[in-house]
């Protein structure tokens, strides 16, 4: 629900915005997407509010880098005692996530649910957003801002950018608090409805899971199988890729170890192997050839992903097309997917 308190409402202007950056950074650890000196836009902590790009082209790496770490220790083990090892972390604040980069963050809070470790670190995270989102992108839903399109979204402070100044939302209790705290006051709040749309999926989205699911042209998958590496570098760019593999790392003292996750990808081949070789097949594997994965990988996004959460699997954020060593697009292979099969 939305409360419409705008018609007294002050916006923010820049100056009063630099400030709250130096409020901010000067309490907290703030993550915010800043250039490199190659010019390369990433995402660190924030050392100088200079350095803080709020604009509409993405960072390369995604959030998920520090809500869903690469490596996490799950428990230690000594002998048959097991000590659970909870992510030691200080208060973050992630500072001008797109509006895409937010969808992505609603999608892991949901599929990350029930995971303790991830939700410890969320605990600790506030995710203040913004109405940016780049040129290129499929999922036009959030193309033209319209606050309604807030109430599916978590967050805790959202930016409504505008030429001059920004509308300032809330979306939580912490956000306002850091608001009150700062001395601002001109804020609407946001009442979180869940993470479904009432109208369903975004068309688009729509389309193309009918057109993976309905029309399956094996011809897309098979000019792919001829460039795609298996390098697993579009896995790790995706801010919705989530997979990971365990392993436990022993020590010295016998019988003691820890169990951990880290990522990993399905382009990989360990990654679908299983048990059950044979002589003839000394390495059992559910998916094969390099067509399988990368149908599989479009698939997750577009066909299970939205079955499961009714949430879109993809943001259209173009991270995989960027990182793609082979020059593969997602734009253009959802454009052959999409088109009518002759
Ligand atoms: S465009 Fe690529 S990187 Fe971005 S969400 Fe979709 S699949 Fe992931
Ligand atoms: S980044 Fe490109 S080459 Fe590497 S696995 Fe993904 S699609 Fe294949």
């Amino acid at each position: 629900m939305i409360w419409d308190l705008r018609f007294w409402i002050i916006n923010m202007n820049k100056n009063e915005f630099q400030k709250f950056v130096q409020y901010l950074k000067e309490k907290n650890k703030v993550i915010a997407p800043q250039h490199d000196v190659e010019g390369y836009l990433h995402l660190n902590e924030l050392n100088e509010a200079k350095d803080l790009y709020l604009g509409i082209e993405l960072p390369l790496d995604s959030w998920k880098w520090f809500i869903l770490p690469p490596r996490q220790e799950m428990f230690a083990y000594k002998g048959l005692k097991i000590e659970e090892i909870l992510p030691k972390l200080k208060d973050q604040i992630f500072l001008g996530v797109s509006i895409l980069d937010m969808q992505a963050l609603t999608l892991l809070n949901q599929i990350f649910e029930k995971d303790t470790y991830y939700q410890e670190i969320k605990k600790k995270t506030i995710v203040i957003g913004t109405s940016l989102v780049p040129e290129e992108n499929f999922y036009k839903f959030f193309d033209k801002f319209e606050e309604n399109k807030l109430e599916h979204l978590q967050f805790d402070i959202f930016l409504a950018v505008q030429k001059n100044d920004y509308i300032i939302y809330t979306g939580s209790e912490d956000g306002q608090r850091l608001l009150d705290d700062f001395g601002y006051k001109d804020y609407s709040h946001i009442e979180y409805a869940g993470p479904i749309r009432e109208e369903g999926l975004d068309p688009q989205m729509v389309a193309i899971k009918d057109a993976m699911q309905n029309r399956h042209n094996q011809k897309i998958w098979d000019e792919l199988d001829k460039r795609c590496m298996q390098c697993g570098k579009c896995t790790i760019a995706c801010p919705v890729c989530f997979c990971f593999r365990m392993f436990d790392q022993s020590n010295f003292e016998p019988g003691t170890g820890s169990r951990n996750r880290c990522w990993d990808s399905c382009f990989y081949n360990e990654f679908t192997q299983v048990a059950g070789a044979t002589p003839e097949a000394p390495k059992h594997r559910m998916i094969n050839t390099t067509a399988q994965k990368i149908y599989f990988w479009y698939e997750h996004h577009f066909v299970r992903t939205p079955a499961t959460f009714s949430l879109p699997g993809c943001v259209g954020c173009g991270r995989c097309s960027k990182t793609c060593p082979a020059d593969i697009d997602i734009f253009t292979t959802i454009k052959e997917i999409l088109k009518v099969k002759k």
